[in-house]
């Protein structure tokens, strides 16, 4: 095996947040003068550009064959090394990065243990690099159209991101028009910018029919798939102009899932059924277009919490018809929850907002308010206990609070739109416990499924408000551009490898991968069915080489001998 020479150890102190625990002197003390290492020196933010530009010339100067860069973690600014390593000519595997500042300095207080630490944290660096091999690329050509499935409003403003970065974009609508929840007039959490949803959707749609970017299809579903990130083959089943059901193979480089979400009025769980004096916060949006409809109510009753076990304002639904109610018609309104969670943008300001207006929030606990409706016209009743109140205050007996008011209106279900089983099914997506697309990491990367080259946007992850769907959409356009902006892309070879010879095609590999990367294929000259990794859609998690009993699969740059250096003397 090929025996690195020329090792260059880069220390990045990180405006000290490392070096003032870990000691670089005594750490470039112990391997100064080590036969394999050429370069030894300590550096502040590295990862800055004109550090950066530093950093390659000394490379290049010194003729470095492998580099060291001990900093931060790989997992944020690996990419950064790795390009300029290879901007001055070494492979990117011939890089080893050694995380001193979240594996070190920031969980080991005291200093001696911290820069002992770090050494063999170097060290084992070094015995692995030294067995590093250059992993090759390979380019393959991509198809640059995108599919959004679902014509509501996260997809019509994909749709148009989309467009205006220039990518071509295929929409497909399941019903017989754009617009999705048109018909719920909702405002943006942003009062400076009160728009209406509805009138940004019918602008949407305008814009959408006459883009030559965008083609549309309604009454049309996608009923098979195949292929990786930059190459996937669709079928879709849809309506022709005489009605009868046509399908289309479409070829497409990335999709996005823009199925948003329904509601769902849970009559168990109330006990009670929609009437005209209670009703859903949907059926507030529409009555609050009617003003003779408001002038004989004097007090809103809103009731929170009960559907959902997390008990959270779903986004500002809630709040916004609050307000509207308070600011047009003058009316009392209360709001009964459990708590008050404002974990979303722009909610705390909405929520301060209600407070000061008038709005009066109260809270219940475990047992649920109780509802006793009267006789027809008659106030409605809402009775609950008030913990604070039954520890602190004599005057109230047992806690007990009874709110009288004309309209009580109850919070709905949110469930996903119906299909979205199907669909995750048929793609391989991930679901979480509400059946809602899982997004692959809660705060890194919200719009990334499991599987590579499809994303999700909106409230197909569960409710979101205008804002943050605003967010979405203009994150997954960024990187489905980023994807197909090329008309061919580049990929490296470091992906899991499958020794057929080995295999006993017991499966377990195809089963396990979480990012649907392995398949079965025909192999034509043997003719028979043998296992293939998809080296696009691998993640090089390593998952299916931990997992073949067979010992089949391996991960180029993770050999055993590799991982063995770095853990043992
Ligand atoms: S390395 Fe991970 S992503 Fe790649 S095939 Fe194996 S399990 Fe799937
Ligand atoms: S787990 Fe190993 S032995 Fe089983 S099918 Fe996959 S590669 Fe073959």
């Amino acid at each position: 095996m090929h025996k690195t020479k020329k090792i260059g150890i880069f220390l990045c102190s990180c405006g000290d947040t490392i070096s003032q625990t870990v000691n670089y002197k005594k750490i470039i003390k112990h391997f100064n003068g080590l036969n394999e290492i050429s370069v030894i020196e300590k550096n502040d933010f590295m990862c800055k550009p004109k550090s950066l530009i530093k950093f390659k010339k000394k490379i290049k100067d010194t003729r470095l064959e492998s580099v060291i860069v001990a900093a931060c973690s790989p997992q944020l600014k690996g990419s950064v090394f790795r390009k300029a390593i290879e901007e001055a000519g070494i492979n990117y595997n011939m890089l080893s990065l050694v995380n001193l500042r979240e594996q070190c300095a920031m969980v080991h207080r005291e200093k001696n243990y911290a820069t002992a630490y770090a050494i063999d944290l170097i060290e084992s660096s070094i015995r692995r690099i030294k067995l590093n091999q250059p992993i090759l690329s390979k380019t393959t050509k991509v198809n640059q159209t995108t599919l959004i499935i679902g014509g509501g409003f996260s997809g019509l403003q994909t749709a148009i991101n989309l467009s205006n970065l220039g990518c071509k974009t295929i929409l497909l609508e399941r019903e017989t028009s754009l617009g999705g929840s048109r018909n719920q007039s909702l405002r943006s959490t942003d009062n400076k910018m009160e728009f209406s949803l509805m009138d940004l959707i019918d602008k949407n749609i305008k814009k959408v029919n006459s883009n030559p970017l965008l083609q549309v299809f309604t009454q049309s579903e996608l009923i098979s798939l195949e292929g990786e990130p930059g190459n996937f083959k669709a079928v879709i089943k849809g309506k022709a102009k005489n009605k009868k059901t046509i399908r289309k193979n479409i070829n497409i480089g990335a999709i996005v899932l823009a199925t948003g979400c329904q509601n769902f009025f849970p009559v168990e769980k109330y006990g009670i059924e929609p009437s005209s004096q209670v009703i859903t916060l949907s059926e507030l949006g529409k009555l609050l277009n009617c003003k003779e409809d408001l002038k004989s109510i004097n007090t809103v009753c809103f009731i929170n919490g009960i559907v959902n076990d997390d008990q959270r304002l779903k986004g500002d639904k809630l709040l916004l018809r609050a307000l509207e109610l308070i600011n047009k018609y003058q009316i009392q309104v209360y709001i009964l929850c459990k708590n008050v969670y404002v974990a979303e943008n722009g909610l705390e300001e909405l929520y301060q907002q209600a407070r000061e207006k008038g709005i009066v929030f109260l809270k219940y606990e475990d047992k649920k308010p109780e509802i006793l409706l009267g006789k027809e016209g008659k106030k409605i009743k809402v009775l609950f206990i008030d913990e604070l109140l039954v520890k602190d205050n004599v005057h109230y007996k047992e806690g007990e609070i009874i709110i009288p008011c004309d309209l009580l209106v109850l919070e709905e279900e949110i469930i996903p739109a119906s299909g979205a089983d199907k669909l995750s099914e048929m793609l391989q997506i991930n679901c979480d416990d509400e059946g809602f697309y899982q997004q692959r990491n809660i705060s890194l990367q919200p719009i990334f499924t499991n599987r590579k080259g499809i994303y999700t946007v909106g409230s197909c992850r569960g409710l979101k408000n205008i804002n943050s769907t605003l967010d979405d959409c203009a994150m997954v356009s960024l990187e489905v551009h980023d994807l197909l902006k090329e008309k061919v892309i580049k990929y490296n070879l470091d992906r899991a490898v499958v020794d057929n010879d080995k295999c006993t095609l017991c499966l377990t590999c195809l089963r396990t991968c979480p990012h649907k990367a392995i398949q079965l294929e025909n192999d034509a000259e043997p003719n028979q069915i043998k296992i293939a990794v998809n080296p696009l859609a691998c993640e090089s998690c390593g998952i299916c080489v931990s997992c073949c009993p067979a010992s089949a699969i391996s991960l180029p740059g993770f050999e055993n001998e590799q991982v063995t250096s770095e853990i043992t003397d």
